[in-house]
């Protein structure tokens, strides 16, 4: 079938397989043709573009995503969706399915290989909204080499994301690979079933690698957010944490989130290699 995102049309795929959106894995299918070709557009995908598609749900984005790029490989952790998108792979054969949880997959590797054939290769997600933030860092974290990273989030977690003010790990993580941005606000009405929620896509460019150890720094960190930074990084850097503070021109009562990335930055060259989280 073309034209998965009309609403009738996704209506009759979820009846022809037996379907109904499972809230377990966050499942909202996008009903709106227009705003995906609006949402699609702006991701200036070409014949050298791999999209990496995380949850394709019944392909309403995939289809419209292998319309333009040259290859989809999407992953999917709810197998009963797989007669629905075998239907979409005869007609797309640029589309590749695995059925697994992307929080699973080693994407470092997996880009690595990508990269041999194609020259960029963007992440594009309607996020399921309960792991969101797990699968942002799953991403940052795997220092794939990315160009960029494009999702659905709900407008509330945009809104805080794009927020100088609000620091969390993940904001910090995003400061320390490039820079992110609101494109466009989502309605809930393009949705089955309608959240309870607007949405919007946020991008992230992709400007310099990440540094893995910043995971182990982050964790430490905000492991208490109330306490301050000298309290939370003593159990990693034990008797020299108030020295490397004192390096970093950082005094000791300051909070986590008051801390710039460029001095966490500057934290990880006191790791030990075999520091673990
Ligand atoms: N892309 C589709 C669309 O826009 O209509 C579906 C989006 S729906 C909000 C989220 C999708 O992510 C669902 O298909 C869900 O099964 C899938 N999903 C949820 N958790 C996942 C995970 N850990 N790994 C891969 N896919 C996941």
């Amino acid at each position: 079938m073309k034209d998965i995102a009309k609403k009738r049309n996704t209506l009759a795929i979820l009846e022809q397989y037996h379907l109904s959106p499972n809230k377990k894995f966050g499942q909202n299918f996008l009903i709106d043709l227009n705003m995906i070709t609006k949402i699609v557009s702006s991701y200036h995908l070409d014949e050298e573009t791999c999209v990496i598609e995380i949850g394709p749900g019944i392909g309403a984005l995939t289809e419209q995503l292998a319309k333009r790029a040259k290859k989809v490989l999407a992953y999917e952790v709810d197998t009963s969706l797989k007669e629905a998108l075998n239907q979409l792979q005869q007609t797309y054969p640029n589309i590749e399915v695995i059925y697994q949880d992307i929080l699973k997959i080693d994407l470092k590797q997996v880009v690595l290989e990508l990269k041999q054939t194609y020259k960029h290769v963007k992440i594009i997600a309607n996020l399921p909204y309960y792991i969101t933030t797990d699968i942002l860092e799953h991403i940052i974290s795997s220092d794939c080499d990315i160009e960029s990273i494009h999702a659905m989030v709900q407008l509330e977690v945009a809104d805080k994301l794009i927020d100088s003010n609000y620091v969390s790990p993940l904001t910090l993580m995003i400061d320390s690979i490039g820079t992110i941005t609101k494109d466009i606000k989502v309605p809930r009405t393009v949705f089955y079933p309608a959240p309870h929620v607007d949405s919007a896509i946020i991008s992230i460019e992709k400007q310099t690698a990440y540094d893995t150890r910043l995971d182990t720094i982050l964790l430490y960190a905000f492991k208490q957010k109330r306490k301050t930074i000298y309290n939370n990084l003593k159990p990693l850097f034990k008797d020299q944490t108030e020295s490397i503070l004192k390096e970093a021109n950082i005094e000791t009562s300051l909070r986590p989130e008051q801390i710039k990335i460029q001095t966490y930055k500057k934290f990880c060259q006191y790791m030990e290699a075999d520091y673990e989280n």
